[in-house]
């Protein structure tokens, strides 16, 4: 059998696979991109892409009542035509998958839409083909947990939510992490009445007071959430589901029961074992800072490995290894620290560096909370109550700001520049010496002089 020989082959076309190879045959590197799905992976076509859009018309349906309070007349609250919506969602989606067809020829990337699986350290097969390359990229994602559960496969994953094509009158959602939270408010604001029935908290690793305070957003928003609860089978009945928790009740009925529950890697069937890739207890890749695995040659990115589960992460780490590999860089890597990132819940919770009790774990007794706590100006026109929320957290005598949150309406858009001011260093001297621009939410943080400790 001929071998086909590339300088590097890379294993599933989604975000950071992608980012890798193009990075890469901008280079002028040969490179071979092997996927049996559908290009974009999972941000693309059942992630953050659609869940964004679904979320915008979320925003919009809740502004049907804002309209209403500012004193727009006959303002309906008309429902979501799901399927016209969806059809404009997948015609944004099928221009992503056009736009990186495009690219992809641009570079000379070879996408081979098969799956592949690495019979030696440099070589890969297709069961018909074999390539062989001196860097392999593992860039196979993750998917959806399952649990073993009785009654589980009566529910649906978060892949399978991009499948409806109605709002489900009234749904159940396991699972209090990022999926959780966003399905439970766009449905909301779609119509759904929604109950969230979680483990322990609340988007577990943020930011506690935030995480609490999100959760009382979400029950104003009328989303019925039941903490400490494991669902321990379901049922059928008709068409419509009931649940057993483990404090014996059995809620329901529901028309749709959504598991958001974690996502595992996709690290076995494609050989790794049998090289000798060291993976954790969970099946994510170990690798370094470099992207390297303990097998020379064999590489991998994204949420395959240990690195946050974040498209921005992913296609970093693709492109640092490619500026490592075939463009001089040899430095090239992600910085792990001041990562931002947004829950784009309702409201959107916004976070970068450290919560409270990582930078008290990492600085003792030198740390500084300040906080605040406003309502918008939207929503105060209206007369409406809810509040944003904000809180920084500094460390050391000249209070570097070393985690920054933030509840409420735009703070999906304002935490970006804030992340760059963290990276660099700022401190709290640097907030309050900046001119505020007036009048925003945005502003609020520069003015913050309330402190906790
Ligand atoms: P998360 O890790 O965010 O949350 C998983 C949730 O499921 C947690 O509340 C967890 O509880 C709970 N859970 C785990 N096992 C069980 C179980 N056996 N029974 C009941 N509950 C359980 O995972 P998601 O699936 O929500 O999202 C996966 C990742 O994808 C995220 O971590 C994030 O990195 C990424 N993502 C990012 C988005 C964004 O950037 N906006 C949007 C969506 C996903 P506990 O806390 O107790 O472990």
């Amino acid at each position: 059998m001929d071998i086909e020989s590339f300088d590097m082959i890379v294993l599933g076309a989604g975000s950071g696979g992608l980012a890798a190879a193009i990075r890469a045959g901008r280079h002028g590197a040969r490179v071979a991109l092997l996927d049996d799905g559908v290009i974009g992976g999972t941000c693309v076509n059942v992630g953050c892409v659609p869940k964004k859009a679904m979320w915008y018309a979320a925003q919009m349906a809740d502004g049907f009542g804002l309209a209403r309070d500012y004193g727009f007349k006959d303002v309906a609250d008309g429902p979501l035509d799901w399927p016209a919506f969806i059809g404009r969602r997948q015609a944004y989606i099928d221009r992503i998958h056009a736009g990186y067809r495009k690219t992809l020829a641009d570079t000379h990337v070879h996408m081979i839409a098969t799956r592949g699986e690495l019979i030696a350290a440099d070589r890969v097969t297709t069961g018909s083909r074999t390539f062989s390359a001196p860097h392999i990229v593992i860039a196979t994602g993750a998917r959806p947990r399952r649990l073993d559960t009785p009654g589980f496969e009566l529910g649906m994953v978060s892949d399978g939510f991009f499948d409806l094509r109605e709002c489900p009158r009234r749904t159940a959602i396991v699972g209090g992490g990022y999926i959780a939270v966003e399905l439970a408010g766009l449905l909301r604001a779609l119509g759904s009445d929604v109950t969230l029935y979680v483990r322990h908290r609340l988007m577990g690793g943020f930011d506690e007071p935030m995480a609490y305070a999100l959760g009382e957003h979400m029950v104003g928003h009328g989303i019925d959430i039941n903490y400490r609860c494991q669902i321990q089978d379901v049922r059928r009945e008709g068409e419509q589901l009931w649940l057993t928790c483990d404090k014996g009740d059995q809620p329901g009925p529901y028309d749709a029961l959504i598991w958001a529950v974690g996502r595992e890697p996709n690290s076995s069937g494609i050989g790794l074992e049998a090289l000798g890739v060291e993976r954790d207890a969970d099946g994510h890749i170990v690798v370094d800072r470099y992207q390297d695995t303990c097998v020379p040659g064999i590489h991998a990115i994204g949420d395959v490995t240990q690195a946050k589960a974040l498209t921005p992460v992913a296609v970093q780490a693709g492109r640092c290894l490619a500026d490592r590999l075939f463009c001089g860089k040899p430095d090239a890597h992600v910085d792990p620290d001041y990562i931002p990132s947004v829950v784009f819940s309702h409201p959107p919770l916004a976070t970068v560096g450290l919560t409270e009790a990582e930078a008290r774990q990492a600085h003792g007794d030198a740390v500084t909370v300040y906080h605040g706590s406003f309502v918008p100006m939207q929503f105060a026109l209206a007369g409406r109550s809810e509040r944003s929320l904000i809180r920084m957290v500094c460390a050391g005598p000249d209070e570097r700001v070393v985690g920054l949150h933030m509840l409420g309406v735009e703070a999906d858009e304002i935490m970006q520049g804030f992340a760059v001011a963290l990276r660099l260093g700022a401190r709290k001297k640097d907030f309050d010496t900046t001119v505020a621009i007036h009048p925003t939410s945005s502003e609020e943080l520069v003015l913050l002089n309330a402190r906790t400790a």
